[in-house]
């Protein structure tokens, strides 16, 4: 069995006390089991003239091997080109969307340092798989090294139409070195068809009926992966959750009122301030809700360096500040705003006493706090997930209350749907959300793309065609 190497931006060191984690940890640390590997990355750390000998700790049979960045490299490269200029491009926010040359210049950079620094780990008969919007050229820079492992690359992210990606200045230089990869893996079909078409129409590339690019060096396959959790283990930590003295507090607080449920991190591509509107136009226009529901939103804190996200935090600030002195009362509050993360632990006992998840982001690669609401509740009375068609989960959870966050009238009917929806029909919607959720879990997303990138080995790396 071939060793798996994985390289993210960061690096999912195992956590102490937790039962449950996101996604790609829960995915990679799947991979590893039983054959072993090597997870390359960011340390997190940001250090004056930092080596590019990676410092390599074992937990588990896993070597975790990172480096440092310096300021510059986390000010340009981090926070500039991969989260102020890639984000919101990718989010289809294109009027959040900012560009300086030097902040290219050092993403391309920093991806050199990466690949350098990775280089001298690989063996000659590694699978690699690099992860998400910071390392799109990663494949290229390690190429240029000499690499010929066979690459495999999964953007975590959407990935918008060709007329939108061609804003980004240079466009056809970062997005044609995907084509370095031997394999490049989507959350959706409409994130595939948004590369394909890119690489037909902006590269001249060909792309064969199965979605295969026919680049100027190589084959590219691609194909459509969409990330899970772990739905048992995110099952068996619910139900104790439930017990814990967190939950309890919770209810207790809540005097019997229903409670609507929203955990993310606090991002402009959340959409938080539209759910903010909407429940306060559900009051609105519902005025029996009044005194009956309270809105938890759980936002921890995320990129606060840049100034989007304080803003879309002060924003967010005053909204839950009106609303709650329009309509809160001396013994409740509409809208309880929380400005921290909460763990994995006591998450899972939120989402299973709350009544509606609200999961409504403007646009989302994926969105697993949708997943995670959907395996915690309890099947004899479960809770409503209303969710957002943006949301890459939405190809999957269809048997949600769909609303469009841009439409607030919607999204406060949507809210009272789910408020008032008969327990039969919670059972039905959620048996159908349940078994997507353990079809598409982490898993199978990890086996299907590793056994991908395997099956791509075969294909003669020449070109074949191109126009
Ligand atoms: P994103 O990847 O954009 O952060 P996801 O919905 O996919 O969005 O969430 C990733 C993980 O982060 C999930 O496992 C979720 O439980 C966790 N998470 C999101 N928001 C919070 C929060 N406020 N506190 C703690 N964990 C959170």
């Amino acid at each position: 069995m071939k060793r798996i190497v994985v390289v993210s931006n960061r690096v999912g060191l195992p956590a102490p006390n937790s039962e449950s984690s996101g996604g790609l940890v829960t995915g990679v640390h799947a991979a590893m089991r039983g054959r072993g590997g090597l997870w390359f990355g960011w340390s997190g750390k940001v250090t004056p003239s930092p080596s590019d000998a990676p410092e390599i700790v074992q937990a588990a049979g896993i070597d975790y091997a990172t480096i440092d960045l310096d300021q510059a490299a986390y000010n340009e490269y981090y926070l500039g080109f991969a989260n102020g200029t890639l984000w919101p491009l990718c989010h289809f926010r294109l009027g959040l969307f900012e560009y300086e040359r030097t902040q290219a210049e050092a993403y391309e950079a920093a991806n050199e340092r990466f690949a350098r620094a990775l280089m001298p780990l690989l063996r000659p008969d590694d699978l690699v798989w690099v992860h998400d919007y910071h390392l799109i050229p990663l494949a290229c820079a390690l190429r240029r090294l000499g690499c010929q492992q066979r690459i495999g690359f999964f953007l975590h992210i959407p990935l918008p139409p060709p007329r939108a990606l061609a804003i980004l200045p240079r466009h056809k230089e970062l997005f044609s070195s995907l084509l370095d990869y031997d394999l490049v893996g989507l959350q959706t079909v409409e994130d595939a068809d948004a590369l394909r078409a890119f690489c037909r129409q902006n590269l001249g590339h060909l792309v064969m009926p199965d979605g295969t690019l026919l680049g100027p060096q190589r084959r590219t396959a691609t194909g459509v992966f969409p990330i899970g959790i772990d739905p048992q283990a995110q099952q068996r930590i619910a139900v104790k959750s439930a017990k814990l003295s967190t939950t309890r507090r919770l209810l207790d607080s809540l005097g019997g009122r229903k409670l609507i449920l929203g955990v993310d991190r606090l991002d402009y591509s959340k959409g938080l301030s539209y759910r903010f509107r909407a429940f306060g136009r559900l009051l609105g226009a519902h005025p029996e809700w009044r005194s009956r529901v309270t809105y938890l939103q759980i936002a921890a804190p995320s990129r606060i360096e840049i100034a989007r996200y304080r803003e879309a935090r002060l924003e967010l600030e005053r909204q839950a500040g009106r609303i709650n002195g329009k309509y809160a009362e001396f013994d409740w509050v509409p809208i309880r705003y929380i400005n921290r993360g909460f763990t994995p632990k006591t998450l899972a006992g939120f989402y299973r006493v709350a009544q509606v998840g609200l999961v409504t982001p403007l646009r989302d690669g994926m969105n697993l706090v949708a997943k995670e609401y959907v395996a915690s509740q309890n099947a004899a009375d479960p809770g409503v997930l209303v969710l957002s068609p943006f949301a890459g989960a939405a190809a999957e959870l269809d048997s949600a209350v769909i609303a469009n966050p841009f439409d607030i009238d919607a999204l406060a009917e949507a809210l009272h749907t789910a408020l008032t929806m008969p327990v039969e029909a919670r059972r039905e919607r959620w048996a159908a959300l349940h078994a997507a959720v353990e079809h598409g879990n982490a898993e199978r997303w990890q086996q299907s793309f590793i056994a991908a990138l395997e099956g791509v080995s075969a294909l003669p790396r020449a070109a074949t065609a191109s126009r």
